[in-house]
């Protein structure tokens, strides 16, 4: 059984997004950055998680970059990390910490040939989006790009019409905290995921995540969970029946998942 898992707002939580009230003795730290404490998941979810490795195969799939993913270190610690992840969306396969060239190879062809290529997009981006509720504009290595937006002044109205757009230009959006992301239509989870069933010879596929990124895994799965706090469960969009929603809302939807996936495993054994 192969348990693909998206990271952030699933299994790993930043203070602004627990929440929830948590004691400190609940949690264990997994991501530093400049020095600081960033990310965290629940003492139990880390125990759950090491726990489940008899029984299942864990499969990290984030939207994070290579050197982001890199950081969270502390999902692991003391255990041995995946031999396999998923970072950049899919864009990029790690094993053994290595990316999979021939992998991101075919990618980017797929995306040079239905122009979803970053130099394509900015102009886009500087034609709908010059307010100043824009804060920055980021690149993730060659693949996709991300703005750091106010939400406070960002018109969530208009959000649709924003999707509609990019749609038709074979990009993809999400909205998750400040960060606005544009993802070319090639780079799915998905299909990053379904190689590495294929790779190791799962037969059964158990999903986790909660943002719109995360759908196409989940649909592409036998099982999946969805965060009920989450982009996807927020943005109504229409989902199968194999997709279930968490009860719990904030940081213990970690728990809940492991649970879930522990409980499935065990019939299926
Ligand atoms: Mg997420």
């Amino acid at each position: 059984m192969l348990f693909a898992s998206d990271l952030d707002q699933t299994l790993i939580y930043s203070r602004n997004s627990m929440g929830m009230e948590i004691t400190e003795e609940e949690l264990v730290e997994v991501e530093r950055y400049e020095g600081k404490p960033l990310s965290f998941m629940t003492k139990k979810s880390q125990s759950a998680l090491w726990n489940i490795h008899a029984s299942a195969f864990f499969l990290p799939v984030t939207t994070r970059t290579q050197a982001q993913y890199e950081r969270v270190t502390g999902i692991f610690n003391g255990q041995q990390a995946p031999r396999f992840a998923i970072v950049s969306n899919g864009a990029v396969i790690l094993e053994n910490g290595k990316p999979i060239k021939e992998w991101s190879e075919e990618i980017r062809q797929q995306c040079v040939s239905r122009k979803t290529i970053i130099s394509e997009l900015l102009p886009e981006i500087e034609r709908h989006f010059s307010e100043d509720w824009v804060l920055k504009v980021k690149e993730a290595e060659e693949w996709f790009v991300y703005l750091i937006v106010d939400r406070a002044r960002f018109p969530e109205d208009k959000l649709d019409f924003y999707t509609t757009v990019f749609k038709e230009l074979g990009w993809g959006m999400s909205l998750q905290g400040r960060k606005l992301y544009f993802m070319p239509e090639s780079i799915t989870k998905a299909a990053a995921a379904m190689y590495i069933k294929e790779r190791i010879g799962a037969s059964y596929v158990l999903a986790a995540g909660d943002s719109l990124l995360d759908l196409d895994l989940l649909e592409s799965a036998d099982y999946g969970i969805v965060a009920s706090h989450g982009e996807a469960v927020k943005s109504r969009v229409s989902m199968s029946g194999h997709i279930h929603k968490t009860d719990k809302h904030g940081i213990k939807v970690g728990e809940e998942i492991l649970a879930r996936v522990a409980e499935i495993s065990l019939q299926r054994q």
